[in-house]
């Protein structure tokens, strides 16, 4: 099985763009569009890495990944900020709530999925290698 990434984001462009560079990378994705239902989606299809932006509707992502670290389950589900260059602030505040790491906005579609393999740790009992797509 693919490993499933969820991808919290309220922009269809940054969306649409992290979508298909994990998708031709090999991983499966799953959207959430809202912080609200990026918590419930994360909770219900524990991924192995949730891309977190921090600006978003109904619930922003320093509380999403605060609410996210509370639950064991997610334990070993890696969380990364997507934030915004110009938001120096943002990288610190978003560690501070829970995240293992951060990437910059702009998306660089060249090196994405290099700077997002390196959050996600095997499970028990699943294949060590990464896909490593096309
Ligand atoms: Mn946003």
């Amino acid at each position: 099985m693919n490993p499933l990434v969820l991808v919290i984001e309220d922009n269809e462009q940054n969306l649409y763009l992290m979508r298909f560079l994990l998708e031709k990378h090999g991983f499966t994705v799953a959207e959430a569009r809202d912080g609200t239902t990026g918590v419930e989606m994360a909770r219900e299809i524990k991924p192995c890495l949730i891309l977190l932006d921090i600006q978003l509707p109904r619930m922003d992502g320093y509380a999403v990944a605060h609410e996210l670290r509370k639950n064991d389950e997610l334990a070993g589900t890696a969380i990364v900020a997507v934030t915004s260059y110009a938001m120096v602030g943002d990288r610190e505040r978003a560690l501070e709530a829970g995240a293992d790491g951060y990437i910059e906005k702009p998306i660089d579609p060249e090196r994405f999925v290099d700077q997002i393999k390196k959050y996600i740790h095997p499970r028990e009992g699943e294949k060590p290698s990464l896909p490593n797509g096309s």
